[in-house]
């Protein structure tokens, strides 16, 4: 068969789980007769995850390494896997194996039958604590009721993107990336399959709380202006609001000769309401300032340190 996929593995101290990923994916794509390359991305881990990737190559030609100069973070990884693939298509899944393996050869099916990104969307996700779950759950309602583009819910960067796809992705230089919905961004036939997530093979998650909001900001920014319009409404109604206590005020007072409104309390929750309200709406404005910061500074997405095997 001609077709040729290129499987890319972004890796961050994973030296736990490098053998048991190689070997699943390399038993479902050899039981399929797939014609494929594995491009492992070491994304500055400096524990064991590299020396048991160059061992891996040596043996099979078919395993790739890029080498980043330090962590650049897993969107920056799997885009370097993207950008140096010459696949008919790239299917893109986590070394820790939450993404099965065993759905590739479904995706190819699909990706046969003409459609040009085959994703995966999480029916249920196991080992996750429940604060997880529930961010998440909650977080990917909440974008796509913000963006424009749909963007499919539960759903991760496991997925099969075709060439054509790529082809547009590489033309998207943007620095905080949130892939899966650059993805839906450039459109064609897309369709999801449903699967159950498992949990970790073994080590850690490498997103904790802070990557988690990073990423959830890059979403939620890079795809909408809402949060900035939501400042206008908030703007708008406090005017209102303070119109009406002002009508009030002077009406009272010059209603009573005497001054009645006494009001420390009132006063000093406004003024602390205010303010707050107000450094909010800096801090949001602040978010998008810094993102346009980074795309105007244009500095690389990530550097190679070396590339085995290519
Ligand atoms: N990863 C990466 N660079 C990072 C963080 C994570 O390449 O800075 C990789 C990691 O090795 C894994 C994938 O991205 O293959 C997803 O990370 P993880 O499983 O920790 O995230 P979770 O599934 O907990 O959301
Ligand atoms: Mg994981």
């Amino acid at each position: 068969m001609g077709l040729f996929i290129s499987i890319v593995v972004p890796m961050y101290f994973e030296e736990k789980v490098v053998n048991e990923c190689y070997m699943r994916l390399t038993s479902v794509l050899e039981q399929n007769k797939i014609n494929y390359e594995i491009i492992f991305i070491n994304d500055g881990s400096t524990d064991n995850t590299l020396q048991i990737l160059e061992t891996l190559a040596i043996k099979d030609s078919r395993v790739k390494i890029i080498n980043f100069s330090r962590n650049f973070g897993h969107q920056a990884a799997v885009t370097a896997g993207i950008e140096n693939s010459f696949a008919d298509a790239v299917v893109v899944i986590d070394a820790d194996l939450q993404d099965p393996p065993e759905l590739i050869p479904e995706m190819i099916n699909l990706w046969e039958n003409g459609y040009e990104v085959v994703y995966a969307k999480r029916k249920k996700r196991k080992g996750e604590n429940w604060f997880k779950l529930i961010t998440a759950k909650y977080f990917y309602r909440i974008l796509s009721q913000m963006t424009e583009v749909s963007i499919p819910i539960d759903t991760g960067d496991f997925r099969l993107i075709d060439k054509k796809v790529i082809e547009e992705f590489k033309k998207m230089p943007e620095k905080n990336r949130f892939i899966r919905g650059m993805i839906s961004w450039i459109g064609f036939k897309q369709i999801a399959i449903e699967y159950e997530r498992d949990k970790r093979f073994a080590g850690d998650t490498k997103y904790p709380l802070k990557r988690m909001v990073k990423f959830a900001l890059d979403g939620i920014i890079s795809f909408s202006a809402k949060p900035l319009k939501l400042l206008g409404i908030l703007g708008f109604s406090s005017v209102s609001i303070s119109l009406v206590l002002l009508l009030y005020t002077i009406t009272v007072k010059f209603l009573n000769n005497n001054d009645v409104i006494s009001g420390w309390a009132s006063l000093m929750t406004t003024i602390i309401f205010f303010g707050g309200v107000q450094l909010l709406s800096v801090s949001v404005l602040g978010e998008y300032v810094g993102r346009i910061y980074d795309e105007s500074k244009n500095r690389p997405l990530y550097i190679i340190d070396k590339k085995v095997n290519f």
